[in-house]
């Protein structure tokens, strides 16, 4: 048997902190950082007799991540507890939500090479994040940080309906943007906001069972997800075809081995003795409370792609990478009111701007201009104030140091040379000092032409305007 012969079989435990100003059980800041232990209260430090109380904040964006994934939504739901020894969880048990999670059954779309896919989402539930341990560097022990004690979080867990690492991207990918959208989270992957727990095994082709995973928890990059359940399929399949078998355990990836190692296995899996919480009252939910939520949507990818295709006459792969990200589309759609040309605006954010956040390793939410600059950036160029070639570098100089084009073309001296007069005299300078170009145009080598209109160019430092020294250069030369 060969590695072909292996399906591999992914299902995500996708984590999200949400963006309430306070924590989900007391009103302490959920913002990320500060002194160790000043985002803290007695309730998320656990002292004895203190009682949680819900943030209503937290059970509204929680459904409606629900709604932006299609879930049902639970009008009975409750809190539970899971009981858990962790130092940095004080009060040996975490709130959770077990059997009557407030989301359950939906899913989200992702596209695939040939076609779109349907990953089902069994539930999303509503828990508490825990502290931080920091370990000393120097071995003297660890410190606890409770400011994260308490941060609302919601679980969103898949079906194993994923199959390679690359549809477990595009699930994440599209996750987040939806997460974005609807502003129910930051999603800062670095600072921890979205982080996922992935669970790999593989099986023969064509089996009906599900072989035995393994589960690599808190994963929070791209680039480690997808390296880590390469790694581990191959694994796997090593294992099985050496005739071993793979064991259910939890195990950590080593970005810089690019390994996995076991952390603990079924062993000692945990019992959790989940309970409802006694502290906490039930959630239920009129139908009114969440057709309300439902209004509160934004207008969603799926549905932006649509009108971008009907109204501003994008191809499909250019309404799908401007709605990809809600900082491209709300950029996009700022833009267009500037200039009124959705083609060229999507254009530069597919290629130059794309490619220079992607050279820079940043993300679309850190582009430093707004759209109504990128706006005026086109609409310069479909004036003739600059050229395509100027516009490029008025557009590095817009990331590097953010000020509107117009500014950046003035300061530069960057504007445009169209008067007739300037452009014969570089014309002509160009002409007198290359006899032999213009001797091979004359002899039919027409790629003489562009030789000249490229010296030109270089003479001006880019700033002719091409089309009227391509027009002259022809007079001049059919003289
Ligand atoms: P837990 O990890 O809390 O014990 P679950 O049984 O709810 O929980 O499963 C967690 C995740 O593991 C789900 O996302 C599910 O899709 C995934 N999963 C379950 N079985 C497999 C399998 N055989 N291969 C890959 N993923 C799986
Ligand atoms: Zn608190
Ligand atoms: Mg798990």
């Amino acid at each position: 048997m060969s590695r072909d012969d292996y399906e591999v079989v992914i299902g995500l435990e996708v984590h999200c902190e949400l963006s309430t100003k306070t924590k989900i059980f007391c009103s302490c800041p959920t913002e990320f950082g500060g002194e160790p232990n000043t985002h803290c209260c007695p309730i998320c430090m656990a002292m004895p007799g203190t009682l949680p109380v819900l943030n209503e904040k937290v059970v509204e964006y929680a459904v409606k991540a629900g709604l932006a994934t299609n879930c049902k939504i639970s009008q009975n739901s409750k809190n539970d507890r899971k009981n858990y020894f962790y130092p940095d969880l004080p009060k040996a048990y975490q709130i959770s939500q077990y059997d009557m999670p407030l989301c359950y059954e939906g899913y989200v779309t992702i596209d695939t090479e040939d076609t779109e896919k349907k990953i089902r989402l069994t539930r999303i539930h509503i828990e508490e994040d825990a502290g931080k341990l920091n370990h000393d560097e120097y071995g003297r022990g660890s410190f606890v940080d409770l400011n994260r004690a308490g941060v609302p979080l919601i679980e969103i867990v898949s079906e194993p309906d994923l199959r390679s690492s690359k549809e477990v991207d595009s699930y994440i990918r599209k996750l987040k943007s939806i997460l974005e959208y609807i502003e129910v989270s930051d999603c800062k992957m670095q600072e921890g906001s979205l982080r996922a727990d992935v669970n790999v095994s593989v099986r023969k082709k064509g089996s009906k069972e599900f072989g035995t995973r393994t589960e690599m928890k808190n994963m929070s990059s791209f680039r480690s997800i997808v390296r880590a359940i390469d790694y581990e399929a191959e694994r796997q399949i090593d294992i099985l075809e050496n005739g071993g078998v793979i064991e259910q355990e939890t195990l950590r990836w080593d970005d810089i081995s690019g390994k996995t190692f076991s952390m603990r296995n079924k062993e000692d899996a945990q019992d959790y003795r989940y309970f409802p919480d006694p502290d906490l009252v039930a959630i239920k939910l009129s139908d009114e409370y969440i057709e309300n939520i439902r209004k509160t949507l934004p207008e969603l990818p799926e549905s932006r792609i649509k009108r971008y295709i009907a109204d501003f006459e994008l191809t499909e792969k250019a309404a799908k990478f401007v709605t990809a990200s809600k900082y491209y589309s709300n950029m996009f759609e700022e833009a267009i009111k500037e200039c009124n040309n959705p083609k060229a605006v999507s254009n530069w954010i597919m290629s130059d701007v794309a490619r220079i956040l992607n050279e820079e390793d940043k993300e679309p939410d850190e582009i430093p201009f707004t759209g109504k600059d990128l706006g005026e950036l086109v609409s310069l160029i479909d004036k003739g104030t600059i050229s395509t070639a100027i516009a490029k570098k008025v557009l590095e100089e817009m990331f590097k140091n953010p000020e509107v084009p117009s500014k950046i073309i003035e300061a530069k001296g960057w504007v445009q040379i169209s008067d007739e007069g300037a452009i014969k005299e570089v014309v002509m300078q160009v002409l007198e000092a290359n006899p032999q170009s213009v001797a091979d145009y004359k002899a039919g080598k027409d790629k003489a032409l562009g030789f000249l209109v490229g010296q030109a160019m270089k003479a001006t430092k880019g700033k002719a305007n091409p089309q009227m020294l391509n027009k002259m250069f022809l007079e001049e030369l059919k003289k």
